[in-house]
């Protein structure tokens, strides 16, 4: 009797074993079937059509990345470049990051914009890239790249992969943007404020008069401290200096020059060498000035430059 009892028992035990086996086998089979399906569904373009087609990078990177949503986003009349950057929560670098085909800040309406749900770029994958190179080109976490772009599995055969929460690789970039990245490595911004006056003709505040406005005007509250925009040698300050008012130039030795105008107060002598960044005034409203703003102009040999396309 006892012995029987071992021997069902052992049956039964077998009986498990041998259900718990063809399952997991059952189940890795399903597995690899879904994997490699996903695999085999994967829309494949070449580098030129993500470009050429926002759609189409929207399906490449929606099928390969986890964690990140991609859409497209049509501009509207009266859009720029910076305000829909800020709308979707990001800076500029983000949207140029994942718009190869962008050759201009200038954005016009109707045209599509691919934007993720956060901050990131698309990096161009070349033959000798490894996801070790490219996390140390970018410097993320090799792990955090190869989580985001999950179903990228042979690496040197995909387009682009997404990098999370990086700007750009300037030297990826084409020629056009590189060149307008290189202008705004030269200059910062001399103070943060909110733009009240564009570069270029305009009537004037004051006079009501249409005049060429060689710089910008940036609407700030007096005793704003202004810093240099970059490094050079102080060649104007002076309380008088016609419709500035009190201003400062300063000549940056390369063929470029910026002043400083309506100031309240200088900090600075002529002949001073400073540094990019460093505090030279605080704004005021001086001289021509309807409010409390500082001008600011950049010059290149003589000529007035759109400080815009030297400031982010
Ligand atoms: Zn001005």
């Amino acid at each position: 009797m006892k012995n029987i009892i071992i021997r069902w028992s052992i049956f039964i035990v077998c009986l498990f074993v041998v259900y718990f086996v063809i399952n997991e086998k059952v189940h890795a089979i399903a597995q690899a079937n879904i994997q490699s399906a996903m695999v085999l569904n994967l829309p494949q373009y070449t580098k030129q059509e993500l470009i050429d087609s926002v759609p189409a990078r929207m399906k490449y990177l929606l099928t390969r990345t986890k964690g990140v949503k991609f859409l497209i986003h049509k501009v509207k009349k009266g859009e720029n470049l910076w305000g829909i950057a800020k709308q979707h929560g990001y800076s500029v670098h983000t949207v140029i990051g994942c718009n190869p085909q962008m050759k201009t800040y200038n954005v016009s309406v109707n045209e599509k914009l691919l934007m993720p749900s956060s901050g990131g770029s698309l990096h161009p994958v070349s033959k000798t890239d490894t996801w070790k190179s490219i996390a140390e080109k970018y410097n993320i976490d090799e792990s955090i790249l190869k989580d985001t772009n999950l179903n990228v599995r042979n690496l040197t055969e995909e387009p682009y992969v997404f990098i999370p929460g990086k700007k750009p690789a300037v030297d990826l970039l084409n020629e056009s943007m590189q060149e307008k990245y290189a202008l705004r490595d030269l200059f910062r911004s001399p103070l943060a404020g909110r733009l009240s006056s564009t570069f270029g003709t305009r009537r004037h505040p004051v006079t009501g008069k249409i005049s060429r406005h060689g710089g910008i005007d940036i609407a700030v509250k007096t005793g704003t401290l202004v810093g240099a925009a970059a490094d050079g040698i102080v060649t104007v300050a002076s309380t008088d200096v016609g419709h500035y008012g009190t201003a400062v130039f300063i000549d940056h030795q390369n063929g470029y020059i910026t002043h400083y105008g309506h100031l309240s107060k200088i900090l600075v002598r002529v002949g001073q060498r400073v540094k990019a960044g460093q505090i030279i005034a605080k704004s005021g409203a001086t001289g021509r000035a309807t409010g409390p703003h500082l001008h600011f102009t950049v010059k290149k040999n003589g000529v007035s430059l759109d400080p815009l396309k030297f400031l982010w």
